[in-house]
């Protein structure tokens, strides 16, 4: 079915040239050329939440990018049971290094389940793109005869040996695989290509806001902004460290005064979240502000407002609430690992820090130096003008896109599920 002409709807999508004042008008052509060559490619994109965490952040915005530029990109989600989903987060865990027990039963519930979602799902694509372990085995059920790309957000630096060639058996079907950076290369056959995640700017995270709208939603929540904010934004996972973050903020209380807003949202696709949202809750007082909430404007007017955010994380495949704030020309103290090291520059555009004593001190340093702030501020937004915008992940999909284009003419369609076998 055709979609309304838009001259009837009262709605309007950024499209790529809205991005011209920020990237310029050659860059817009450019990206625009290669989306004509591709034109009406219909490709399909699975992932596991549509919402909570980074990936559904990128796909929300990057499909309508593309919508908009005539590249017919969808967005499935898959529907897991509880137990599925305890399995997925523990593969996840895994694959971030720490440790799995790999059942046969984990590997049937796994399996099941992402083949009943196969027999409903009817991929009729010109390319598949599936993100993340949880989707990765969707491969198995269907007859391939368009090119399937898996697409990992992990930190993959030090994966469950066994863990890994279980999903081997998987992963080698594809065609290509994308991984965030090079350091998380893997010996697979598959060709292995690298692209960081970016951010879109007009989105509610990310759009401008006025203060008198971030005071409205910081007292909706009862934030109080009397004193400096510092801020970590991210779901409640132990690779983020929000116990070490508390710890950080602890020590530099005893030398400056300020308020620390934790706030964390719920995957519908990550199980451990509540748990330790709940644990994290012991530490509330009047200065330690906790919350579980689903809300961008939030996000946003928290990563404006703040004095300092930090992503204190140990792992972490890139850290799209890094990007979010250094856009909002806000200084970020990042975990020394992953994604953060390509977006940070030590004392250039940010912070990276291995310990929460570390982490400690730069709190004190940023709070007490406001120019500091001010300089780190200027460069962290330049850094994302120049690299992390959506039109450049677009740009870097359409590259992939184009290195399949010989294949397009060629084939049929993706088959059914259950006949591939
Ligand atoms: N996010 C949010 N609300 C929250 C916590 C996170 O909207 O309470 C968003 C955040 O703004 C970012 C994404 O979720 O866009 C998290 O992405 P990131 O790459 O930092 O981490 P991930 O959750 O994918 O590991």
């Amino acid at each position: 079915m055709d979609m309304l002409s838009t001259d009837s709807i009262p709605y309007s999508l950024p499209t790529v040239e809205s991005y011209e004042p920020l990237i310029g008008g050659e860059t817009v052509e450019r990206i625009l050329a290669k989306a004509e060559r591709l034109h009406d490619l219909h490709v399909v994109n699975v992932n596991s939440t549509y919402y909570g965490g980074g990936v559904a952040e990128i796909l929300g915005s990057l499909t309508l990018l593309m919508n908009g530029a005539g590249i017919r990109s969808g967005w499935r989600v898959l529907q897991g049971r509880p137990d599925f989903f305890s399995i997925t987060k523990k593969m996840h865990n895994a694959l971030q290094g720490g440790e799995i027990n790999l059942s046969d039963m984990k590997q049937d519930v796994y399996e099941e389940v992402v083949y009943e979602n196969a027999a409903r799902m009817h991929l009729d694509h010109d390319l598949v793109v599936v993100h993340d372990p949880q989707p990765l085995p969707l491969i198995d059920y269907f007859r391939k005869k368009s090119p399937w790309v898996w697409r990992c957000h992990i930190d993959l630096t030090q994966p469950d040996p066994g863990l890994w060639d279980y999903l081997c058996g998987f992963i080698e079907r594809y065609d290509a695989v994308v991984l965030s950076l090079p350091e998380y290369a893997q010996e697979i056959s598959p060709p292995q290509r690298f692209i960081m995640p970016a951010i879109n700017p007009f989105s509610t995270t990310n759009k401008g806001l006025s203060d008198e709208e971030i005071d409205e939603r910081l007292s909706n929540y009862g934030i109080p902004d009397d004193l400096p904010l510092v801020v970590q934004v991210s779901r409640f996972d132990k690779w983020k460290d929000p116990q070490g973050v508390i710890e950080a903020f602890r020590i530099a209380r005893k030398e400056v005064d300020a308020t620390l807003v934790l706030v964390g949202n719920i995957a519908t696709d990550d199980p451990e979240g509540q748990e330790i949202f709940e644990s994290l809750c012991q530490c509330r007082e009047e200065r330690i502000h906790i919350l579980s909430v689903q809300d961008s404007a939030l996000v946003n007017a928290l990563q404006r407002r703040a004095a300092v955010v930090l992503q204190k994380s140990i792992r972490e495949g890139f850290g799209l609430t890094v990007t979010e704030a250094m856009w909002k020309g806000t200084v970020v103290i990042g975990g020394n690992v992953g994604g953060i090291r390509h977006q940070i520059e030590d004392n250039v555009n940010g912070f990276l820090v291995d310990s929460v004593e570390e982490a400690a001190s730069q709190i004190v340093r940023v709070l007490k130096d406001h120019d500091l702030r001010a300089r780190i501020g200027r460069e962290a937004r330049e850094t994302v003008r120049s690299r992390f915008l959506m039109t450049r992940l677009m740009e870097d999909w359409l590259d992939l896109f184009g290195a399949f284009e010989p294949h397009f003419s060629l084939t049929g369609k993706t088959g059914h599920p259950g006949w591939g076998r």
